[in-house]
């Protein structure tokens, strides 16, 4: 007897240990550790295509959790998303902010605003 759909509804109603054979036909499938060593192997090279698309995207975490989490529709999401902000170098220490920050998250020195971030008051 296998677990599927055909064995289901061709269970007799009148015995009652083929419907608990079925049951532990179905439960020895599903604690089968190679389904399982299956589905961490398909996570992970999720993750990593994910992580993949994110080198692109300027954003590897993100798109490695997108990955691992929704597998081919978390590439496509990724894809979809905008690339996020370029890196910039702090003056004061050399180390990547984000282009736009107002203070090195590294060192605390207060950055120049960039062009774009200047709203034209003041
Ligand atoms: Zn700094």
């Amino acid at each position: 007897m296998t677990c599927d759909f055909a064995a289901l509804t061709n269970l007799d109603p009148a015995d009652p240990d083929a419907a608990q054979r079925l049951l532990e036909q179905c439960t020895a499938t599903l604690t089968d550790p190679t389904l399982w060593i299956w589905a961490i192997v398909f996570t992970v090279v999720c993750a990593a295509v994910g992580a993949l698309i994110g080198k692109y995207k300027n954003a590897v975490a993100r798109d490695a959790l997108l990955g691992a989490a929704l597998g081919p529709i978390g590439w496509a999401i990724s894809l979809l998303l905008p690339a996020r902000k370029p890196l910039a170098k702090c003056i004061a220490c050399g180390k990547p902010v984000d282009a736009g920050d107002k203070h090195c998250r590294h060192c605390g020195a207060t950055l120049s605003p960039s062009p774009a971030a200047v709203r034209g008051r003041g």
